[in-house]
């Protein structure tokens, strides 16, 4: 068995979620009126959000976004790439 069960991940302050660093707690009131913690955490980038610690615990938010732009801008670069490849072979090939 590879799974275990052990301790959920912390979400004390100083704990960590891949880019993320929780710096503290705030308590916020939601459109319903209940109380509610959050982390305010920071994310590897520099932003500085908050989120709520199930997301961090179930691994939802790891990031600000950032994270997701990254991987975006990553199969941009291939795409591109790919296309960049596709065209130089139509060159190489000699037109008859
Ligand atoms: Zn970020």
């Amino acid at each position: 068995m590879r799974f275990r069960l052990g301790p959920r991940p912390d979400v004390a302050p100083g704990a960590t979620f891949d880019r993320l660093r929780v710096l503290d707690h705030v308590v916020v009131t939601d459109a319903e009126g209940q109380r509610r913690t959050l982390c305010e955490v920071q994310c590897g980038c520099g932003t500085v959000f908050q989120v709520r610690p199930e997301s961090l615990r179930s691994r939802q938010t790891r990031s600000c976004g950032c994270l997701h732009r990254d991987q975006s801008a990553e199969r941009l670069r291939r795409m591109w790439a790919t296309a960049k490849q596709v065209a130089a072979e139509e060159v190489a090939c000699p037109s008859m």
